[in-house]
């Protein structure tokens, strides 16, 4: 982790996943249920000081709800622009695909030998970096759809090139 705004951990409401997603291929600790009570999501930002993604402007409005960043658009990559400029994050290029998309945990590198029966032969001989999911045990490697969403990242402007 390279970057000290890495540091800042988020917890998305449901009407946000897939902002969740690309804030977990940021590298950013983002935690997403696909349900979760109000009250749950509230104790939860408050016990792991994690500030609260969200559309519901209900919520917000809630006393014990303070650390937060209301999103207004609908559109995911608007919603990560949104998020961006509204929190002063700067995620750094280096963090790109560090954390598991489906569960959040941070991911390690394997050698490639380790996952030759895992990933199919054309993957295997055009790919020299493989990454596992220590916890549901998912391989990343930056096949064409990986480089996609970095080349889309970068369009979305969230890497600052100074
Ligand atoms: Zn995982």
């Amino acid at each position: 982790m390279s970057n000290s705004s890495l540091q800042k951990k988020f917890i998305a409401d449901e009407m946000v996943g897939k902002l969740a997603r690309l804030m977990r291929m940021l590298g950013f600790d983002t935690l997403y249920f696909r349900q979760i009570e109000d009250s749950d999501l509230i104790d939860l930002s408050l016990k792991e000081k994690r500030t609260i993604l969200t559309r519901d402007t209900k919520l917000v409005e809630k006393v014990m709800v303070k650390d937060f960043v209301l999103i207004e658009s609908d559109d995911p990559d608007k919603q990560l622009s949104e998020l961006m400029k509204k929190s002063g994050l700067t995620p750094d290029e280096n963090d790109f695909l560090s954390r598991c998309l489906d569960c959040n945990t941070v991911l390690e590198d394997i050698p490639k030998g380790k996952i030759e029966n895992r990933v199919w032969p054309y993957t295997y001989e055009t790919h020299e970096l493989f990454k596992i999911c220590p916890r549901c045990d998912k391989i990343y490697w930056e096949g064409n759809h990986v480089k996609a969403m970095r080349e889309k990242l970068r369009k979305i402007g969230v890497y600052r090139s100074d």
